[in-house]
């Protein structure tokens, strides 16, 4: 060909090129509110409400619908407003690039946005469901994963009084264990409380509770006694020195939640602790869950996945990855009255994954 026969070649070729290549369907994203009535009021050493606002999201592109929900942890500063401008703060990328290229995606949302993690994990959760049913198949297949290894999930009782303690814990007949919020000048009541209705295992959540490391040792000296099987984050997230002294005097394990956030905060623990809690809207979604959970292994510490009160949209995506953990306490779903989706299930207290593409959700009636 020579250069003139080339140039008149190549002056049409885009032309040709773009009807060959037809543009990618538009994608459309959605952000809404959601607000989630609690069956009884929660109270934890954070705080106390009778309902809880998470942040919904969908991603459409090609017929497809990924949903996505984030729940905002207000120790990290996060709410249901500020998670809905930072996802609408990144709609462009969102609507512009491949969802195949998910990762990619959400390494760049990671570099964008500053802290608002649940907005992150609002994303990353409508990413996973859209590419899970572009290629026609349930997430824990897409991360190589048999649901059959799936664990049994705790089911939480919250601060209470004795009272109403025994009837919660009564309510949670079906499951085989619980795990009990303490943490509060009431723990010993509460726990004897459990303990004067069921003998099942209890794991025990003290949400920073204890300041003092004596005090810790102290506490968790009596729950070994009272058959409980491991304590999370007894004391402050920042006092890791303090926690790897307790660490030595007690007989369970200690579990980091507030103390882990992401994957970078997991080597420094490894001296203090003997597992992580992980949870999607610390970590900003499945990827950084999963990156977590694989670092936490490798450092030979044991893993948790745990959720906040939200959707079965948050708690199923958690639940596609828990074949993986040691434990599991996804039961943020079943502590509200009005879930507009289904998703994962419990059958006495083993998670049951949905089989369908995705997330697998269905919505509500
Ligand atoms: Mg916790």
């Amino acid at each position: 060909m020579n250069r003139r026969n080339f140039l008149k070649t190549a002056s049409v070729a885009p032309a040709a090129a773009s009807v060959a290549l037809a543009a990618p369907a538009a994608a459309t994203l959605t952000t809404k509110i959601v607000r989630l009535n609690l069956q009884h009021t929660w109270t934890t050493t954070m705080s106390s409400s009778a309902y809880r606002d998470t942040l919904h999201t969908t991603y459409t592109r090609g017929g497809i619908t990924g949903h996505g929900e984030g729940a905002p942890i207000v120790r990290y500063h996060e709410d249901a407003v500020s998670a809905q401008k930072a996802v609408e703060s990144v709609r462009d990328l969102l609507l512009a690039a491949d969802p195949m290229q998910f990762a990619k995606i959400m390494a760049e949302v990671f570099q964008r946005v500053p802290g608002e993690w649940a907005a992150k994990a609002a994303i990353d959760i409508a990413l996973m469901d859209w590419v899970g049913k572009k290629l026609g198949i349930p997430l824990y297949s897409y991360f190589g994963l048999d649901p059959k290894d799936a664990p049994l999930t705790t089911f939480s009782i919250g601060i209470d009084t004795p009272e109403i303690t025994k009837q919660k814990t009564l309510e949670a007949a079906d499951y085989p264990v619980l795990k009990v919020k303490v943490g509060l000048a009431t723990d010993e009541p509460t726990i004897e409380a459990v303990r004067s209705v069921t003998k099942k295992p209890l794991r025990v959540d003290a949400n920073e509770g204890w300041k003092d490391k004596e005090e810790a040792v102290r506490k968790i000296n009596w729950l070994e006694k009272m058959g409980v099987e491991f304590i999370e984050q007894p004391m402050p997230a920042e006092m890791l020195e303090e926690t790897r002294w307790v660490r030595g005097k007690v007989h369970i394990p200690i579990i980091a939640d507030e103390a882990c956030q992401h994957a970078a905060d997991i080597p420094k623990l490894r001296e203090c602790f003997d597992g992580v809690n992980v949870k999607l809207d610390k970590s900003g979604g499945m990827l950084e869950a999963y990156r977590m959970l694989e670092i936490a292994k490798a450092l030979g510490m044991k893993t948790m996945l745990g959720c906040m009160i939200s959707s079965s949209v948050t708690v199923t995506a958690a639940a596609h990855l828990s074949p993986l953990v040691d434990y599991s306490d996804l039961d943020g779903n079943l502590l509200i009255s009005n879930d507009p989706f289904h998703g994962v299930r419990v059958e006495k207290g083993k998670l049951i994954l949905p089989k369908g593409p995705g997330l697998g959700l269905t919505a509500a009636k």
